[in-house]
C-alpha cells in the first residue's frame, strides 16, 4: 500500500450542520490546489488537538510517520473525502456525531481559522470492469462515501445503495435514490441486504461498523457466493474501540501477515486479516485477489 503524504497545514474555513448527526467542516489551503483528483470514497487521515490547542504534524520517515520529540500527538482519525474543490482549494469533511467522542468534539467546536493536519487522500474505489450492477451500503460514516460514489459512478449500470442511520432525521438528499434503514425501527443493514437479490455480476461496497461489515462480507461471500474481487468490506469503526484501538489490529494484522509469509497489498487484505485476528478466525481464507 503506497504511504500517503502529509499536507502542509491547513485551516478550518466553514462548518455547517447537515443533519441532527452529521456535522460537515471544509478545510481550505493551497496546498489543496496542487492535488491530483481523487477517486470516489477517497479518505484522509483528520489530525486535530483538543478545541483550542495546537495541532503538531508529524514527518514521513522510512518507517512511517515520526512525531518530534515531546510534542504532544494529535488525534488522527481516518475520514472520507466528501468534497475536493482543488479550483477553490477547498476539502469537505462530513463527522459522524455519536456522543463525547475526539472527533465529534473537534468538529462541532471547530471555528474558521482552526488549524489542522491532513495525511492523504489516498484510496478510493471503482468498481470491477465487469460488475453490471453496483449496491453500495453502510452506515451513517459511510455515507461521505456513499454520496461521492453515487455523484461519480457512471450511469450506464444501475447503482443501488441501502443506508441505516438512527432515524429518519439524519436522511439526506443525494444524487440517486437510497433505501434507508432506521435502527430505532428495529432495521439493520444485513436483514436489508438479505432481503434483496445479489447476482454473480454485482460489485458490492460496504462500510460501518466492524461486526455488522463482517456479517454481511460473511453473508455476501458465504451464503451468496459473492467473489472477492466484487465484495469490498471495509470496518470503518468497531463498536468498544477507539480510533486508536482499530490501528492497533491493523498493525497486528500486518505483523500476522509478515509471520505467515503473506503480503497484504491492499485495504482489502490488511481489513481480511484484521477480521480473523478481530474474529479469533475467519471461514474465507486470506489470499491472492483471484477469487
Ligand atoms: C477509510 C475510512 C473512512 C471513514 N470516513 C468517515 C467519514 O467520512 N465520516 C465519519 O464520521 N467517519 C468516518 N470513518 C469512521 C471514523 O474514522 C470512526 O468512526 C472514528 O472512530 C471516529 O472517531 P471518534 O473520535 O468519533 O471516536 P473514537 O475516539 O475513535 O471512538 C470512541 C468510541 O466511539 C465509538 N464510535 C466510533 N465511531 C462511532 C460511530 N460512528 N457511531 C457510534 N459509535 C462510534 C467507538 O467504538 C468507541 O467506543 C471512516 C473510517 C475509515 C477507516
Amino acid at each position: 500500500m503506497a504511504r500517503m503524504a502529509v499536507l502542509p497545514p491547513l485551516e478550518v474555513v466553514a462548518t455547517e450542520r447537515v443533519t441532527p448527526r452529521m456535522q460537515r467542516v471544509v478545510l481550505g489551503g493551497d496546498p489543496l490546489r496542487a492535488l491530483e483528483p481523487v477517486a470516489p470514497a477517497a479518505h484522509v487521515r483528520l489530525l486535530f488537538a483538543e478545541p483550542g490547542a495546537p495541532v503538531t504534524l508529524p514527518v514521513p520517515g522510512p518507517s512511517g510517520l515520526t512525531w518530534p520529540a515531546g510534542a504532544a500527538r494529535p488525534y488522527a482519525r481516518s475520514m472520507t473525502v466528501r468534497a475536493l474543490d482543488r479550483g477553490r482549494g477547498t476539502l469537505s469533511i462530513d463527522i459522524a456525531l455519536h456522543g463525547d467522542s475526539a472527533a465529534g468534539r473537534w468538529a462541532t467546536a471547530a471555528h474558521p481559522g482552526d488549524p489542522v493536519g491532513v495525511v492523504g487522500p489516498g484510496g478510493g474505489w471503482t468498481p470491477p470492469e465487469d460488475a453490471r450492477e453496483v449496491l453500495l451500503a453502510g452506515d451513517e460514516t459511510a455515507v461521505p462515501a456513499i454520496a461521492a460514489l453515487l455523484e461519480a459512478l457512471p450511469c450506464h449500470a444501475p447503482v443501488h445503495a441501502v443506508v441505516e442511520t438512527h432515524d429518519g432525521a439524519d436522511e439526506q438528499e443525494l444524487a440517486r435514490p437510497v433505501r434507508w434503514v432506521h435502527r430505532a425501527a428495529g432495521g439493520t443493514l444485513l436483514a436489508a441486504l438479505r432481503d434483496r437479490p445479489v447476482a454473480a455480476s454485482t460489485a458490492v461496497w460496504v462500510a460501518g461498523e466492524g461486526h455488522a461489515v463482517k456479517a454481511i462480507r460473511e453473508h455476501l461471500r458465504l451464503h451468496r457466493g459473492l467473489a472477492r474481487t466484487h465484495c469490498h468490506a471495509i470496518r470503518y469503526w468497531t463498536r468498544g474501540r477507539s480510533h486508536e484501538d482499530c490501528d492497533a489490529t491493523f498493525g497486528a494484522a500486518r505483523a500476522e501477515a509478515a509471520r505467515r509469509g503473506i503480503t497484504l497489498v491492499t485495504t482489502q487484505d490488511v481489513h481480511e486479516m484484521s477480521y480473523e485476528l478481530m474474529t479469533g478466525g475467519f471461514p474465507i481464507p486470506v489470499g491472492p485477489p483471484s477469487a
